[in-house]
């Protein structure tokens, strides 16, 4: 919608140009004055539509860098637009289809208020995030894990809260400030989460665990910032 309006008033900034060079002198010979005022505020305005534009394409990458890292091969991410979001009846907070051979694709869809609470927890000093934040970055590592071809959401979901603070610190933040996310989301949120996206296998020790070395399970050496 952005671009749509964007291209309308560049457009319309073209028409005010094109109808000053065809009419440059008026009837007594004189030469009218450029219309700048007209034409760079309709340029301004352009400018100003595509801005969300922009900013959501470099977060897409921003995201998208951090979410091959942790598939291991390269994905995409897309951040909802405004009208998308405005048409979409689904609760999921993201999500991974599944390609012609059956296979979930090397790109997901992240719903447009975590997109902008992932953009929210980018531009903070990552201590101590929302609990919404926290909820938006690991969406992002549970599609990361989707996309690595796992299908089944308990699995999914056991093996995302292993790798949410690698993902927290591909974001940007310390291994502390990671590690302090990741177990926010085990300790608040894993526990809430619908039946179907649990595993009685998920714990240290257990069938899903990966015994990688961020496991909100690991050695506690400080304290679980619990202000949520
Ligand atoms: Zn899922």
């Amino acid at each position: 919608m952005n671009v749509s309006l964007a291209l309308v008033l560049l457009t319309a900034a073209g028409g005010v140009t094109l109808r000053w060079s065809l009419r440059r002198y008026d009837t007594l010979g004189r030469q009218r004055p450029f219309p700048a005022i007209s034409v760079g505020l309709l340029a301004c305005l352009a400018m100003a539509a595509l801005a969300p534009w922009f900013l959501r394409i470099r977060l897409e990458h921003r995201l998208a860098d951090a979410a091959s890292k942790v598939v291991g091969t390269p994905v995409s991410v897309h951040c909802q637009s405004f009208g998308e979001a405005f048409t979409d009846m689904g609760s999921e907070l993201g999500y991974v289809m599944a390609g012609p051979d059956g296979l979930p694709e090397k790109k997901t869809t992240i719903k447009r208020n975590q997109c902008r609470d992932l953009s929210d927890f980018l531009k903070s000093d990552m201590g101590a995030p929302t609990q919404k934040q926290v909820v938006a970055v690991h969406t992002l590592t549970h599609e990361a894990i989707h996309m690595s071809g796992v299908m089944d959401e308990s699995q999914t979901e056991c093996l995302a809260v292993q790798r949410d603070a690698e993902m927290a610190a591909l974001l940007g933040a310390s291994p502390q400030e990671a590690m302090n996310l990741a177990r926010v989301y085990w300790i608040y949120v894993y526990p809430r989460m619908p039946a179907d996206y649990t595993s009685s296998e998920c714990g240290p020790g257990l069938a899903l665990d990966i015994e990688g070395d961020s496991a909100p399970w690991d050695e506690v050496t400080t304290p679980v910032n619990d202000t949520l």
